[in-house]
């Protein structure tokens, strides 16, 4: 899985991810981008962060239509609205706003509290322990799959769990590198291997990726 890594790396340099200037904004971020693009995410984040700034005082306080307008470029707009006021009014009721105190309990009970939150599904507790409380939590997506499975690697069980435990279980447990590793996947899945016609000549895995050595014969 390092040299994996090392490859992306040594191609696309180091990502600097994930592009948000506080906590709060990384976190809101996460809610937003699921199942939609970061363009879609971006326009969205700077609808609210005019309209209400970034801090939970202000989702708890924003009017849900106005605010599910701003998120509007986000697919599900009504209920990604809905689930920033909830994470919110979680946020008040858990550490009264103070993420310190919220993310200095360890990863794994941490993550156990963060599934319990309202909305948030696995992939978005592992972007808010990774990116803004900076645990080692692995984070999956579709891109992550596609080219893991692409490539001839992964869990034997499809599920979001066994795909997460088979970097973890194989990658030592540093949250920087797996920071840039999820956002090298990403970047890989964005620009190169692509749902359709992926760029393999241009692949810095295409040595070792079983998708690509059989394209190759077949060419
Ligand atoms: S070589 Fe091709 S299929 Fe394999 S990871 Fe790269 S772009 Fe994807």
């Amino acid at each position: 899985m390092l040299t994996l890594y090392q490859k992306l790396l040594a191609h696309f340099g180091d990502p600097q991810w994930w592009p948000a200037a506080s906590r709060e904004e990384m976190i809101i971020g996460a809610i937003l981008v699921q199942n939609v693009s970061w363009k879609n995410t971006e326009k969205a984040l700077q609808l609210v962060r005019e309209k209400f700034g970034f801090t939970f005082l202000a989702l708890r306080e924003a009017p849900i239509e106005e605010l599910a307008a701003c998120v509007r470029s986000t697919r599900f707009y009504q209920s990604k609205a809905a689930r920033l006021k909830a994470f919110a009014f979680w946020i008040e009721a858990q550490c009264k706003d103070n993420l310190d105190q919220l993310f200095a309990r360890d990863l794994t009970e941490l993550r156990r509290l963060l599934l319990l939150a309202p909305g948030i599904g696995p992939e978005t507790a592992d972007d808010i322990l990774l990116y803004a409380a900076n645990q080692p939590s692995f984070v999956i997506d579709t891109y992550t799959k596609r080219i893991m499975r692409r490539v001839g690697i992964g869990p034997e069980r499809d599920s979001y769990e066994a795909w997460r435990a088979y970097f973890m279980e194989r990658l030592p447990p540093d949250a920087l590198l797996y920071n840039r590793y999820h956002a090298l996947i990403d970047r890989l899945g964005n620009q190169l291997c692509r749902v359709k016609d992926p760029l393999c000549s241009d692949c810095p895995l295409k040595d070792c990726c079983v998708h690509a050595r059989a394209k190759s014969l077949l060419d």
